[in-house]
């Protein structure tokens, strides 16, 4: 199974609770680079963060509900735009269609 990554977490504590926050949602996440983080310091910054990786198939989702949680002010209402070439259901903060490519207006 394919995995992606959904999350990065300056903190184990953030990246756990995200993972919390997926499994109410029945995605399942695996937390990565969580002992890479105890090197901090002595590594670069960008690779002792702790990760989040979900299966590819959950992404689209997952995704959402990282930003929908990071985000208060927006939690539980995302908004979507419809594709007008392909009627593909879009999230408002994407500004051209993941499927076609198609620009919102
Ligand atoms: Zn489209």
């Amino acid at each position: 199974m394919k995995t992606v990554r959904v999350y990065r977490a300056d903190t184990i504590a953030a990246a756990s609770h995200m993972k919390n926050v997926l499994a109410q949602y029945e995605i399942s996440a695996e937390i990565r680079n969580d002992r890479l983080f105890s090197l901090a310091g002595s590594i670069p910054i960008g690779e002792s963060l702790v990760e989040l990786w979900v299966k590819a198939l959950d992404f689209r989702r997952a995704n959402e509900l990282v930003k929908a949680t990071l985000d208060p002010i927006s939690k539980g209402k995302i908004s979507i735009w419809v594709c007008d070439k392909c009627n593909e259901e879009i999230e408002e903060h994407f500004a051209a269609c993941w499927s076609c490519g198609a620009i919102s207006n």
